[in-house]
């Protein structure tokens, strides 16, 4: 899932609309950011398997510590503390930690059974979605039309880089989802893993969107 886990940072915005989109980003991808360190590092491995499942060419073979549920619990709890130990807002804290959780949950739906549960011997979870191109189309982009109108229903532009920052945003990661499904696959592992921290770019443009439109008062 790619886009799906942005569409749950944009949604979040209609919950606790003082938090930034960026953070919100690094919530719900929180556990994708940490891989690519943990694929350098060599404590994780992913092999480049192109049919795997109709959907991704990677073969998700050892992330333990970035995806099982128990350690993603975990991360959940610690941005969860941080953000409230910055900020001194406990929904706020309460929303990034359900939102780091949320990927796995997310990831669960889509990708074939090989999220363990914990570290070790462990059972692997997942449901497949990602056999089928068009399931996973339905879901993926139901999703992200939901996180957009929430986004756009709790805040307004303040300037024009609010408005075409906002939708520039939207087109950028359509056109990266339209890349990840079309294109050929990684030529190698490292490529891959240096290509995934990237994704911080899309936390600086929420960042800077973010700063750019404010949240609507609401007439009822
Ligand atoms: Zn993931």
């Amino acid at each position: 899932m790619f886009i799906g886990h942005f569409a749950a940072g944009l949604g979040a915005k209609a919950i606790q609309p003082k938090v930034s989109l960026g953070t919100l980003f690094i919530a719900s991808q929180f556990i994708d950011l940490l891989w690519p360190f943990l694929l350098q590092l060599g404590v994780e491995r992913v092999h480049i398997d192109p049919g795997n499942t109709t959907v991704t060419p990677l073969d998700f073979a050892h992330y333990p510590i970035s995806h099982s549920l128990v350690t993603t619990v975990g991360w959940g709890l610690l941005l969860g503390i941080i953000y409230r130990i910055l900020r001194s807002d406990t929904r706020g804290a309460i929303l990034v930690g359900l939102l780091v959780v949320s990927h796995w949950f997310l990831d669960l739906i889509v990708h074939r059974p090989d999220l363990p549960l914990y570290p070790g011997d462990a059972p692997l979870m997942g449901f497949g979605l990602w056999n089928s191109l068009t399931g996973t189309l339905i879901i993926e982009g139901l999703l992200f039309v939901g996180g957009i109108y929430l986004y756009i229903r709790t805040t307004i532009p303040k300037n024009k880089q609010g408005r075409f920052g906002f939708w520039g945003l939207i087109g950028f990661l359509c056109i990266v989802y339209a890349g990840n499904l079309t294109g050929p696959p990684p030529p190698n592992e490292s490529i891959l893993a240096w290509v995934g921290h990237l994704q911080w770019l899309i936390v600086a443009w929420g960042y800077w969107v973010d700063h750019s439109r404010q949240v609507k008062t609401r007439s009822f």
